[in-house]
């Protein structure tokens, strides 16, 4: 069980006034948690079987507004409901909210009952099943990185972000002093999300004024997901109480590093062995680690845009700040978009750099595994290791440039439309595309400062 509540636990801590709260949420295509909060006592007695939200959830963009083009919702078909299913094995108390309870829901059709194909908890679903079909369980673990400033979100709101004030004066990687002064955010993160069952192994500080990293045990892929879009939430909440504010944008300054989401993934045995690992091998590196990497780099430029989603998540890949901008692979490396951790251990794993901290952790997720997967199911030879400074190297496979290369290289993979459905693909390439198609309209500050005078 992933959360630490049942409807059992829930309904004692109800009848002492513990718990007075349900929130009852979904994702989004964003990784937002979007749904409703019930009084615990309504969850209880009705809720915890359904509820329903506007099927529009799964089309609107971060502004929330109805993008057209999508086929599973739409003026035309008058924006219906989805159910909201909890899943009550993800049932927790959110120790940073009083008297408040969250449970996560999937969304299934109105109609059918069946699970709705574009929602991210499905599609990392199906891609769960099919590794376990294989006789294997995909073991994974997101590294969250963010930057966190000293205004509050109602400043931002009222004065603009143009005086944003990180919460460092200088480069805090792994600095202990620095982070001793931001404390009484990251000790309340830390602690409240392990009341929450989620097992966080550390925060630290990371490499730019104002940035951090929370990093929490590698579990089930499903569990992982789960837990990040949790973290990001909490994040933002417990920054909201101190009256600081968080930001997960990959790329929020061009001066600065951007923010990661680094997707370490293994596969283990059904009955909990390694299958990664083989001890005959000098890195330690099974037949199996090594097909399944192998379809990850032949996938990798089909699969970018589930790791990087939106236009400025393509200014993270710059040289020299630690995002790489190739998709090869290396030991210990950490200039590769492929880095292997854990050489010659039970802990051997692909650590993937690709992603920024904008990802939806389910989509990433499910297009690593799908690519990984079809490496094993087509034996992929593994090209050789690059060694030494993937950013100096020509001629390597590169990252996409931009959503515009990463949307068209997705749209067009019969690999990816085979493995995580035709309609799947459909759906998010239109997604990146309206991005694409707001950023082409809009005048940014960037183009008014240079041309205003000067044009
Ligand atoms: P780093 O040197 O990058 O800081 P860590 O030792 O902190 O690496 O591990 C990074 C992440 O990898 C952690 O979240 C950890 O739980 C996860 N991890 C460790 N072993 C495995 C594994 N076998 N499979 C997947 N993830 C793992």
């Amino acid at each position: 069980m992933a959360g630490n509540l049942t409807l059992d636990t829930l309904s004692k801590a109800v009848e002492t006034g513990d718990i007075d709260t349900v929130i009852v949420a979904a994702v989004d295509m964003q990784g937002r948690l979007v749904g409703k909060r019930f009084h615990a006592a309504h969850f209880i007695s009705e809720g915890w079987h359904e509820t329903h939200c506007c099927n529009y959830l799964l089309t609107v963009d971060m502004e929330m507004f109805t993008v057209p083009g999508y086929k599973t919702a739409s003026w035309e078909k008058g924006y219906g409901d989805y159910i909201m299913k909890p899943d009550l094995d993800t049932m927790r108390r959110l120790p940073w909210l009083e008297g408040t309870a969250l449970v996560l829901c999937d969304l299934l059709d109105h109609h059918s009952h069946e699970e709705v194909p574009e929602s991210p908890r499905a599609i990392l679903k199906k891609q769960v099943a099919r590794a376990r079909a294989m006789g294997f369980e995909p073991m994974m673990a997101t590294e969250l990185e963010f930057y966190v400033f000293e205004n509050s979100y109602e400043t931002l709101r009222d004065q603009g972000t143009t005086n944003l004030a990180p919460i460092s004066a200088y480069n805090e990687d792994y600095h202990i002093f620095q982070t001793t002064k931001e404390e009484p955010l990251m000790r309340a993160l830390r602690n409240g999300l392990y009341g929450a069952g989620i097992p966080v192994e550390n925060t630290k500080g990371e490499a730019d004024a104002g940035q951090a990293e929370i990093n929490v045990r590698y579990l089930d892929a499903m569990s992982t997901a789960d837990n990040h879009v949790i973290v990001k939430t909490a994040t933002k909440e417990i920054a909201h109480a101190l009256g600081k504010s968080v930001t997960f944008m990959a790329k929020y300054d061009t001066a600065k590093g951007g923010s990661s989401s680094h997707v370490h993934q293994s596969l283990w045995t059904l009955d909990g062995k390694p299958a990664f690992r083989d001890d005959k091998d000098p890195r330690g590196m099974s037949a199996l680690m090594k097909h399944y990497l192998a379809g990850q780099l032949a996938y990798a430029r089909d699969t970018t845009l589930f790791l990087a989603p939106y236009v400025n998540s393509y200014k993270r890949f710059c040289v020299g700040l630690f995002a790489p901008t190739k998709a090869v692979w290396s030991c210990d490396n950490r200039t590769a978009g492929y880095r292997i951790c854990g050489e010659n251990t039970g802990a051997v794993r692909i650590e993937c750099r690709i992603g920024g901290a904008d990802l939806n952790p389910y989509l990433a997720m499910a297009a690593l595994l799908a690519a990984g997967l079809e490496g094993i199911e087509n034996k992929l030879p593994l090209e050789p290791e690059m060694t030494g400074d993937m950013y100096q190297l020509e001629g390597i496979r590169e990252i996409p440039k931009n959503l515009r290369e990463a949307a068209a290289l997705t749209a067009a993979s019969e690999a990816m439309r085979a493995a995580l459905g035709a309609d799947v693909i459909d759906h998010y390439v239109r997604a990146a595309r309206w991005e694409i198609e707001e950023s082409d309209r809009v005048v940014t500050d960037y183009e008014l400062n240079r041309g205003l005078e000067r044009a």
